[in-house]
């Protein structure tokens, strides 16, 4: 054996265990199909602008150990997440706060903003929420709903509201103050220089090989480890024996304008059901300082999003988390048990909606659990 590790795949779990695994004194070597490192968190550089190519990514979390951790790696700006909603051109704060509510009724207090929305939910007379449509509005009243979740909501499942299920959204944040911060998290931010540097530096000295796509060669690949640490799709792994698990996929229409600023923000939510894209991304406003208006560099990167029905051969993004997807994948987990010298992780090995956070700390304790 030539490797005490073979890493499949330079995602966060990936290049966080193979430098942990590095630190303590194993050799590792990472392989990943694709021809860049970092996974879906992978920004490019265009023009002096990181470009988030699987999706916009902010990081955001509690976890103190995973936030030391992180900016050993990365300086983080302090770039907070401000959504802005556009609805046939009106535009309301994200996540729905006093502005929005100020928007929305023209009220000024707290006290008037919940009286609105108990008398909207009063008047809807729901008692037992059948479907979405019925959980949101008797979570925040018609008004909101209709304008801001509606329409934003169905671009994104395919399918109207009254025909999902009311427990996708158990809850809708809604504040009584003038906060337009989205998460609730105690540090957030965006790594100065992009994502791709952070996780190059986090595989630093390690050998990695890209365009290398480990089932295609799994025996030779397995020869060369004692270990593997698998972070590509279960299902996959196991030749799709059981049946595919399903995802929901998002296509992106990237564009590079010749002007400054495009639309103010780094992301502006379309809620209309009219607008066939869910949202616009534009890639500058994640780095560049929000008051600058783009003086700096004379050109912007937007994205926009649709969301879409998955099938085999798209990338991956979403799991499907109901009933039908949990037990396929539990019976592929049973075959996964038994793969002695593999470990699954990360969020196409475990199917499973992870934040970075989240994944980075699932690899650290595995790491543990796994080097000791
Ligand atoms: C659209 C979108 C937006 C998101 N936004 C946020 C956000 O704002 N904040 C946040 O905290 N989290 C966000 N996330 C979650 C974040 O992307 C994940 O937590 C993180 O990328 C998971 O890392 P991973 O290493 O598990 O998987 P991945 O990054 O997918 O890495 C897996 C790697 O394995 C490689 N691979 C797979 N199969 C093989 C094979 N057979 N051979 C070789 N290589 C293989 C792949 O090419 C890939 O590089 C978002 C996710 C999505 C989908």
């Amino acid at each position: 054996m030539k490797y005490d590790y073979l890493v499949v795949g330079s995602g966060l779990y990936g290049a966080v265990f193979a430098h942990e695994a590095k630190k303590a004194g194993k050799s590792v070597l990472v392989i990943d199909r694709r021809p860049n490192i970092a996974g879906n968190v992978y920004t490019k550089d265009v023009e002096g602008i990181h470009v988030h190519v699987y999706g916009a990514h902010i990081f955001h979390t509690n976890n103190k150990k995973v936030w030391d951790y992180v900016n050993r790696f990365a300086e983080f700006n302090r770039f907070t997440n401000s959504p802005v909603a556009n609805y046939h051109g009106e535009l309301y704060s994200l996540p729905f706060n006093m502005y929005t509510f100020n928007r929305m009724w023209g009220v000024v207090t707290p006290v008037e903003a919940e009286k609105k929305i108990a008398e909207q939910r009063a008047a809807a007379h729901i008692t037992e929420p059948k479907n979405l449509e019925e959980q949101a509005i008797s979570l925040v009243g018609t008004d909101i709903y209709e304008k801001l979740v509606k329409g934003y909501t169905e671009k994104q499942w395919g399918r109207p509201c009254t025909e999902l299920p009311a427990f996708i959204i158990r809850r809708l944040p809604v504040r009584f103050t003038f906060d337009n911060n989205y998460f609730n998290a105690l540090y957030q931010g965006i790594p100065v220089g992009g994502y791709t540097k952070m996780v190059a530096k986090l595989l630093d000295g390690i050998e990695v090989r890209l365009g290398e796509d480990y089932l295609k060669n799994k025996d030779v690949w397995d020869a060369m480890a004692d270990r593997v640490i698998y972070t590509g799709a279960i299902d996959a792994y196991f030749g799709y024996s059981l049946g595919a698990l399903e995802y929901r996929s998002v296509r992106f229409e990237t564009e590079f304008l010749d002007i400054p600023n495009f639309q103010g923000n780094a992301a502006v939510n379309y809620t209309d059901r009219e607008t066939p894209w869910t949202r616009i991304i534009e890639h500058k406003w994640f780095e560049f300082g929000k008051d600058d208006g783009g003086r700096d560099l004379p050109k912007t990167v937007i994205s926009r999003e649709y969301s879409s029905e998955w099938k085999p051969g798209d990338e991956p993004y979403y799991p499907v988390n109901d009933e039908k997807n949990g037990a396929l994948y539990q019976r592929y987990r049973n075959l996964a048990d038994r793969e002695k010298k593999v470990v699954f992780g990360g969020r196409l090995g475990e199917y499973k909606y992870y934040d970075m956070d989240a994944v980075i700390a699932s690899a650290l304790d595995m790491a543990e659990r796994e080097l000791g």
